[in-house]
């Protein structure tokens, strides 16, 4: 029987493995997809690939699944983080799912002079990233961090990793990824108020960084993080 449902689970997943569930999951499973013991049920925990899991005890509030055979490896997505200025929710929940969709290994919501928003749910955001990965296929689940101040961030910048700064004023002049090296990357998306003076001379300063345009239109940020993980994944990624 082919599994229905795809689920992410927090447990080591191997042959005869034995899965319990919780009791939102059980609930999940067993009252609103109706599955029953012997169902077929796909899981990945973003460590052991996917797996085939059969149901082995349904109750109402808790259960067992367990692993009968590997249905996918483990796919890592290419090196990659995200880190954008956190908007409406409705938009910055659009932004993690499409990253999680676009592949990228973390997700960094990080607080600009002008950023919209003060605060995040870190734990609703992830819970996003984690349905996200359950709907489109992935074996990976990116982690979300919690806000941080994109001065703090820049100050310990990792060596070796670049910075692919979506400048909206370098329209024309940007010569977008020419030149650019695969390795590790992470993508810069500033908020509806666009970078303040002294965070823009920071970024020109930094070797690390490319600035890039993503064209003569200035996109919402939710637009400019999808179509920049697009550029990045085409031109340095696993597009090709
Ligand atoms: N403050 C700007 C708009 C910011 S748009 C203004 O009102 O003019 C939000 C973010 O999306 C920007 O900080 C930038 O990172 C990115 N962005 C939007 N359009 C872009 C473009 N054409 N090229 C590069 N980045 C863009």
């Amino acid at each position: 029987m082919e599994a229905k449902v795809r689920l992410y689970v927090d447990q080591p997943l191997g042959q005869g493995q034995a899965v319990a569930l919780s009791g939102d999951q059980a609930h999940y499973l067993f009252a609103v997809m109706r599955l029953g013991k012997g169902a077929a049920v796909s899981l990945f925990n973003g460590r052991d690939g996917e797996w085939r899991a059969e149901v082995a005890e349904a109750g109402k509030r808790g259960g067992v699944l367990v692993c009968d055979g590997q249905t996918k490896a483990l796919l890592m997505p290419p090196d990659l983080w995200l880190m954008f200025a956190p908007i409406k929710k409705a938009r910055t929940d659009f932004i993690v799912e499409k990253a999680v969709e676009m592949g990228v290994r973390r997700i960094l919501p990080v607080q600009t002079r002008h950023t919209n928003s003060e605060r995040i749910r870190q734990d609703r955001l992830q819970a996003h990233a984690v349905e996200a990965a359950e709907q489109c296929g992935g074996t990976y689940v990116p982690d979300v961090a919690d806000l941080v101040h994109l001065d703090r961030l820049l100050a310990a910048w990792p060596d070796g990793r670049r910075i692919l700064w979506c400048d909206e004023s370098l329209v024309g002049v940007s010569e977008g990824l020419a030149g650019a090296e695969r390795g590790p990357w992470a993508i810069l998306i500033g908020p509806e108020g666009g970078f303040s003076e002294a965070e823009k001379a920071k970024l020109r300063g930094m070797p690390a960084v490319l600035p890039v345009s993503l064209g003569p239109r200035i996109l919402r940020a939710d637009t400019a993080a999808v179509a920049a993980l697009a550029l990045w994944q085409a031109g340095l990624g696993d597009w090709t």
